[in-house]
């Protein structure tokens, strides 16, 4: 007999009562191609037809999105290939809330239109005090962009530190994102030094604003000065400061980061941020500046093009008004603790026959600020051979390579994921 007469039909299998269930779970398309993949294997010879049913329902992934979740176990605390911040419960809450019709540009006392995304708007401004007003967009580039466009667009100069021309990541660079608005760079000072003199020399007739950026990523180091914000008040035209990692206040861990309250204190005209960094909310670009000059951004065509969905705004009021977001604790985290729950887990870990060690390490809060700023912490470290079977799991877990050892370090790890980690642990070491 022709053995691809023996291959189930597609109809015959589809009615299965199983992988009904699973196509109006995962949708048809998902369904589809596992039971296309199924055929063939029996096509192949590789199963018997009667396993065709199993087969596709062991091929079918575990849920419509093809993003899986990861533990970051990488020591780094916002990952951006990671997707940075992780967010809150409470910020989850809040979006799967928003998830479907909700009041965002609705009042339902009046039954009329309200302002969208007034309730973020009210708690963003309420944790700056001394920020008149508010303005949220798609990341802090978007911020940037929207700010040079109404500040110095249509070919005025922003005038920048050569020390202060960063470039973010993936190629992304501030310089090229600001003259790609039309507006025209007026670079002062040097790499490692540059004064108030020097700004005040280049401020003009054709001057925007005055920008300054957080060396976010990098640190200079040796024979350096920089003006601060104060010192480049009163030149008579707009400062504007990229703070880039969103912290609100200042955080005593991280006495160097600059937060966006202290920087409007010292005299900032406009302060941007990130939603996603240390903030530890969902990708936003936060824009804190006068009334008068918030109202412009607002006004601008562009803000229609950069405006936040639903969705973040409901997590990023959550973020501000909810307990400590991850990216907080796991800043704050007690390294006594942290070596305990290492002990512990690894302890276990041996038990069942894993070569596991408590260890100290050195994390890092990441591309999101703080350059240089290493936190003590604990880890579990493991042999190497762990390291692609734990990425690969359904719930992936992503550690760091140091001297061929796997290094889980758990200052990144929620402390309520550690079974997690151990039973994926448990499953490598049997794969
Ligand atoms: C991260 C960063 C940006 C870019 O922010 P996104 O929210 O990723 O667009 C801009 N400026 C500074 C100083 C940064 O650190």
């Amino acid at each position: 007999m022709d053995p691809r007469r023996a291959v189930p039909r597609t109809d015959a299998l589809l009615a299965d009562r199983r992988l009904a269930e699973a196509s109006g779970r995962l949708g048809p398309t998902l369904v589809r191609a596992a039971v296309a993949a199924a055929q063939q294997r029996v096509r192949d010879g590789e199963i018997p037809p009667d396993a065709a049913v199993p087969a596709v329902l062991a091929g079918l992934p575990a849920r419509s999105a093809s993003l899986r979740p990861v533990i970051n176990a990488t020591g780094v605390i916002l990952h951006t290939n990671l997707g940075r911040a992780p967010l809150s419960d409470a910020a989850r809450e809040a979006l799967a809330a928003a998830a479907g019709c909700t009041d965002v540009e609705f009042d339902v006392a009046t039954g009329g239109r309200a302002r969208r995304g007034r309730h973020a708007l009210r708690v963003l401004r309420d944790a700056v005090p001394g920020a008149e007003s508010v303005h949220v967009v798609n990341n802090n580039a978007a911020a940037l962009l929207l700010v040079s466009t109404v500040l110095a667009g249509s070919g005025r100069e922003i005038v920048l530190s050569r020390g202060e021309m960063v470039e973010i990541g993936d190629g992304f660079r501030i310089p090229d994102l600001l003259v790609s608005t039309g507006a025209r760079l007026r670079e002062v000072g040097t790499t490692n030094r540059t004064a108030r003199s020097d700004y005040a020399a280049a401020v003009g007739p054709e001057t925007g604003f005055v920008l300054k950026v957080h060396p976010s990523n990098f640190r200079i180091e040796g024979f350096t000065s920089a003006a601060s914000v104060q010192d480049l008040t009163g030149l008579g035209v707009p400062v504007v400061v990229d703070v880039g990692s969103g912290l609100l206040a200042p955080e005593p861990l991280l006495p160097d980061e600059p937060d966006v309250h202290s920087t409007i204190a010292e005299g900032a005209d406009v302060v941007t941020a990130s939603g996603d960094k240390l903030l530890g909310g969902p990708q936003a670009g936060l824009v804190f500046g006068s009334r008068a000059v918030v109202d412009r951004l607002r006004r601008h065509p562009l803000s229609r093009a950069l405006r936040v969905d639903k969705l973040t705004l409901a997590a990023l009021e959550a973020t501000i008004v909810g307990p400590p977001t991850p990216t907080a604790l796991a800043l704050t985290a007690d390294v006594g603790g942290l070596m305990e729950r290492a002990q512990l887990l690894a302890r276990q870990l041996a038990d069942d026959g894993v070569d596991a060690l408590a260890v100290g390490a050195r994390a890092i809060v990441g591309g999101g600020g703080a350059p240089g700023v290493t936190l003590p912490s604990a880890a579990v470290s493991m042999p190497e051979a762990y390291a692609l079977p734990l990425r690969s799991g359904d719930h992936a877990v992503v550690g760091r390579i140091e001297s061929g050892r796997l290094i889980l370090d758990l200052r990144t790890v929620p402390p309520g994921d550690d079974a997690l980690v151990r039973h994926a642990v448990l499953k490598a070491a049997r794969a």
